[in-house]
């Protein structure tokens, strides 16, 4: 074997994590000998085996027809009961279907490698027990270890530890170093942990072309798991593109990243090498992208149509989306939810903020991906800079209007990315920068800060509490939306008049 891409824990046990996959694929698309390893998912069918969750285990995998929205919530409510058990075990950590706390900082790499290193590790027995074997059959060549997530440092660590000890330095990359190297703070305290450290799409571990890409040529590599994923259809992650094709947020901390289209041969390539046993499974395709470029969605849906598919994705809700009835073919062509990125009902502060959308527009998309069929899962951004309670009476009425076609909610609040254009010249948007904590040598994404004295994220969380999550219709929808899971099983949901 080339190369052994491993996805360290905790990440969804719902999908295999999108960056360590498709570097895997992109790998396997070159002809290399490309294995794929999820210990996160080897890692949660541990933590979650036993006679107590296995009804829960056998509906979240056996449901093909779709999910009941509470039976889904009675049985992630049983799962989260048996991950109790990881936190007696292991004082201190906390371990959710999504998400891991330990007990020392996970922005602080150092003080987490001192933690592994001075008490056991939750982790060890799995390196021995599920990747020892795989190294000893497949002898790869170079070992590479994809960090996506915070959540998965504290593993990544331990790994990269067992790894050298059994006389193997991995190349460590993936989206978290990649985004601490070109916007946050931190990449420095990452490499003092992991020696070999890369950021970018994985292409300099092989000979390349100039304008090459990693993503220009996918095909399916060797899926190294014995376990199935949680979910009762496949759900296979793949992009349309990279880097976000609107690209004018002034709060987006990706806006250097240049936009690129992935070729659509490449997307065929990797559906045509999909295994006949997983496509006999109706897989479901979760397009990765930061935003859906409409051109690129229509030409994706001859490509659904052929295999058979179904998919999601996040997508801007504008008028490009309403044009030449893209929603009606998506709808036609295998498409079972849009995350739909609002953000506000409030167009004077998505102008602001170069947002490119209009409320009223969000409001057509809604309505029409509705009746098409499509589940609609709408993302709310509350605590802006300068965000009034006029703004936010705003977004509650767009989301009252628009209650019968909203099926699942999704509310943030505002965090002020290290680097964007906001930080660039914030006395413009009347933000004031406050400094960071006493721990600069840890990892910070975000900056904190405040406007006029106060935190508008305190006053959007009261807004939220008082006013928007009280509303009977939000109630509702957060009601339907799960808590865990989200989105492959969003996607899945059984919704009257939805496909
Ligand atoms: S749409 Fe999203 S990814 Fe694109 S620029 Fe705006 S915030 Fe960034």
């Amino acid at each position: 074997m080339d190369f052994l891409v491993l996805a360290p824990p905790v990440c969804t046990p719902a999908e295999p994590p999108s960056g360590a996959f498709m570097l895997a694929c992109g790998l396997a698309g070159r002809g290399y000998d490309t294995g794929f390893l999820d210990l996160s998912l080897a890692f949660f069918h541990r933590a979650l085996d036993g006679e107590k969750t296995r009804a829960a285990l056998d509906y979240l995998h056996g449901a093909t027809d779709g999910y009941e929205p509470m039976r889904h919530r009675s049985a992630t409510g049983l799962l989260h009961k048996q991950l109790q058990r990881f936190e007696q075990a292991h004082p201190g950590w906390k371990l959710t279907l999504m998400d891991l706390q330990t007990p020392s900082r996970l922005h602080d790499p150092r003080g987490l490698a001192r933690l592994l290193q001075e008490a056991p590790s939750p982790f060890t027995s799995l390196w021995a027990d599920v990747l020892d074997p795989v190294i000893e059959a497949q002898g790869p060549g170079r070992v590479l270890l994809s960090i996506a997530y915070l959540a998965q440092l504290p593993a990544a660590i331990d790994l990269a530890r067992f790894l050298e000890s059994r006389g193997i330095t991995p190349v460590v990359g993936g989206s978290l170093p990649t985004s601490l190297a070109l916007t946050g703070h931190g990449i420095d305290a990452l490499k003092d942990v992991f020696p070999d450290i890369i950021s970018g799409d994985g292409l300099d571990l092989i000979p390349h072309g100039q304008s090459e890409r990693m993503l220009d040529r996918l095909s399916w590599p060797n899926i190294l798991s014995d376990k199935p994923y949680l979910s009762a259809r496949p759900i296979i992650p793949i992009a349309l593109s990279s880097g976000c094709y609107w690209n004018r947020c002034l709060f987006c901390p990706d806006r250097t990243l240049g936009f690129a289209r992935v070729p659509i041969d490449a997307v065929a390539g990797l559906l045509e090498t999909i295994p006949d046993s997983l496509k006999e499974a109706r897989p479901v395709v979760h397009l990765l992208d930061s935003a859906l470029p409409p051109d690129a969605l229509e030409r994706f849906l001859a490509l659904s149509r052929c295999h058979q598919i179904g998919f999601y994705g996040f997508a801007r809700p504008t008028e490009k989306l309403l044009q030449n009835g893209l929603l009606e073919q998506a709808a036609q062509n295998g498409c079972l939810m849009l995350q739909l990125g609002a953000e506000s009902g409030s167009k004077p502060l998505l102008n602001r903020y170069h947002k490119g959308i209009d409320p009223a527009e969000t409001e057509q998309v809604l309505r029409t991906a509705a009746q098409a069929g499509i589940r609609t899962y709408l993302y709310l951004l509350f605590g802006l800079p300068g965000e009034t309670e006029q703004d936010r009476k705003a977004t509650l009425d767009l989301v009252v209007r628009n209650a019968t076609e909203i099926d699942f909610l999704n509310l943030s609040l505002f965090n002020l990315p290290r680097y964007c254009a906001l930080t660039e010249r914030p006395t413009q948007f009347g933000i004031e920068l406050s400094d960071f904590p006493g721990d600069r040598d840890c990892i910070r994404l975000y900056w904190p800060f405040s406007c006029n004295g106060s935190n508008p994220r305190d006053d959007a969380r009261r807004f939220l509490k008082t006013t928007f999550n009280p509303h009977p219709l939000v109630h509702r929808a957060q009601l339907r939306t799960p808590r865990w899971l989200r989105a492959a099983h969003l996607a899945l949901m059984k919704l009257p008049r939805r496909n």
